[in-house]
């Protein structure tokens, strides 16, 4: 399985960091924080407040910065560029599918700013196999790249575990890791990005199998396999906007409006099937919404001087919050709106079928009988020049935009905004056009936000005014509510990627039982322990084209079937 060594003497690595300082909607913000003074993580407050080696100065910075959750956030992104020439990246590029993402989150308080930019134009690590592995000492070339590692082996090696650890990998993952472990093409990057995991990396390869791949946090944060949001290298020849806004989406914890595969012309949720499947019975949610459910959802965060118990709770709610989203996508009866989750829960338990508004609908043609429609069921149609929902068939019912079901939920803004982590694309010149969510949904990225994973994220508004006079322009952003159900695909992937929520973990299992992870796409298993272990690989989106009318694309099945026959990874249970 191991492919032969590329020979590094030719391996022309280029290095490069660049800051761009080019923000076109943020221009006053300077670059972050000067080199060398970096500011304390929430994690590094946690760590050094349970260990009791806090100095004063910096429990005054942990109290200020970590007492509460954030309202504004500007991330560091790591352009991260494997198997592509240094002539093909240009500069413009970069800048423009930064302003846009930037123009996407900028009414949810989320901003992101370049930090970092490598280039290896020879990479060792990068396949469209899967299962293709490298030992540790064969991907040293690319780890030095992105690392600065030592010439010599064993130096490199004690670097690498000295960069982890300095970012809290906990001893028992740094003493698995040797110059024989094996890694395949993500492993081999999310090494890499836990070992700068202050910042957000963006692997831009030519292998994906996928437009783009990114998913959601696990609870754990001291694994030594980190983030990433891939995307495929073809976007550098396009001028696509839709597909970064959209990982970044699952990034940070949402998952697709639409589920894939209903074989029928109206898409059954399965209400009990859901709501059974909760990673601990519910009590995670209801303890934040209540007995009823009807509370708030609000902005769960940990303090860094908090409980153990309190992160445990927390963790445990990363298990159940996908359903939290989820009601806003759901329809009863004749296409009436539900108004609550308490609503959705109600109408569940009593026995009534609860539609979703937003599927895939894939047909294998094996009858005689024409198909009025299939596909994406939810369209931007070109020719109305409006967006649509197709349901039902002899006759089909075609919504359009304005319906309560769908207005401010899947189309925003007249029909000419979708939602974020939809497959529909209306028109657009500056700004990617899908870039709606609900409010339901934005709590849900607040959430993962606030995930220990990603807590390991600098944020550099923190203790800065860079983010004082960029009060965005929160008063126009659309009201909604809505948030995507499921748990669908996509997302969710350990700890980042996917949509976060993944993959929740709780005891009490029994060996070798399996379960599907909260992000729908992953599986869990049950160790010998009685621990979830659940599967961490990102969940597929395959964008359709520009213009396609949503229609999906052919490979999404075969790339998901082939993730779902992929091998448990091992280590990902909750320390507690
Ligand atoms: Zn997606």
């Amino acid at each position: 399985m191991t492919r032969p060594r590329r020979s590094a003497s030719v391996s022309t690595i280029h290095r490069t960091c660049l800051i761009l300082a080019v923000l076109l909607l943020m221009p006053a913000i300077p670059i972050a924080q000067a080199e060398g003074d970096p500011s304390l993580t929430w994690v590094d407050c946690w760590m050094g407040d349970k260990a009791g080696t806090l100095s004063a100065s910096q429990q005054t910075d942990c109290d200020a910065h970590y007492s509460h959750a954030p309202t504004h956030r500007l991330y560091d992104l790591r352009w991260v560029f494997l198997d592509v020439d240094e002539d093909d990246v240009d500069p413009d590029w970069m800048n423009t599918q930064l302003n846009n993402l930037n123009a996407v989150f900028a009414p949810w308080n989320f901003q992101f700013q370049t930090k970092e930019i490598v280039i290896i134009p020879d990479a060792v690590a990068e396949s469209d196999d899967y299962y293709e592995e490298w030992t540790l000492r064969d991907i040293l070339p690319d780890l030095r790249a992105q690392l600065n590692l030592s010439d010599d082996e064993q130096t490199a090696l004690s670097e690498l575990k000295a960069e982890l650890a300095a970012r809290h990998v906990s001893q028992e993952e740094l003493d698995n890791i040797t110059l024989d472990e094996e890694y395949n093409t993500g492993a081999a990057f999310r090494l890499a990005s836990r070992a700068r995991s202050e910042s957000i990396t963006i692997v831009i390869r030519p292998s994906l199998d996928a437009s783009g791949k990114s998913g959601g946090p696990s609870p754990e944060f001291q694994l030594s396999r980190g983030s990433g949001i891939e995307l495929k290298s073809t976007l550098l020849n396009g001028d696509s906007l839709t597909t970064l806004p959209h990982e970044m989406g699952h990034f940070f914890g949402i998952s697709h409006t639409h589920a894939p595969d209903y074989d029928g012309a109206e898409a059954d949720f399965g209400y009990s099937q859901r709501w059974g499947r909760l990673a601990h019975d519910g009590e995670a949610i209801e303890r934040v919404l209540g007995e009823d459910y009807s509370q708030p959802f609000g902005e769960p965060y940990v303090p860094y001087d908090a409980s153990e118990q309190k992160l445990i709770e927390h963790q445990e709610l990363m298990g159940e919050a996908f359903i939290w989203p989820i009601w806003e996508f759901l329809y009863s009866g004749d296409h009436l709106k539900l108004n609550s989750l308490a609503e959705l829960i109600q109408e569940g338990e009593a026995g009534e079928t609860i539609y979703r508004i937003n599927f895939e609908r894939n047909y294998e043609s094996s009858s005689d009988d024409p198909l009025e429609w299939w596909g994406m069921n939810c369209v931007w149609n070109s020719s109305a020049a409006e967006g649509q929902c197709r349901y039902s068939e002899a006759p089909m019912i075609r919504l359009n935009h304005d319906h309560p079901t769908l207005k401010d939920v899947i189309f925003f803004e007249n029909g000419t905004v979708s939602n974020l982590m939809s497959y529909i694309t209306p028109p657009y010149e500056d700004v990617s056009s899908r870039r709606g969510i609900t409010d339901t949904q934005l709590d849900m990225i607040r959430f993962t936000a606030n995930a220990p994973m990603r807590l390991l994220l600098r944020n550099n508004c923190l203790g800065t005014d860079l983010c004082d006079s960029t009060d965005p322009p929160d008063e126009t952003d659309p009201p909604d509510d809505e948030p995507d159900p499921d748990p669908g695909n996509d997302t969710g992937n350990q700890t980042d990627d996917g949509d976060g929520n993944a993959t929740g973990n709780q005891t009490g299992c029994q060996e070798g039982d399996t379960r599907p992870a909260s992000d729908g796409c992953n599986t869990c298993s049950c160790d010998a322990e009685g621990n979830w272990a659940c599967t961490e690989m990102a969940c597929v989106d395959e964008e359709p084209s520009p213009g396609s009318g949503g229609l999906p694309a052919l490979g999404l099945l075969a790339t998901l079937s082939m993730f779902g026959a992929a091998s448990l990874l091992k280590r990902r249970r909750v320390e507690v």
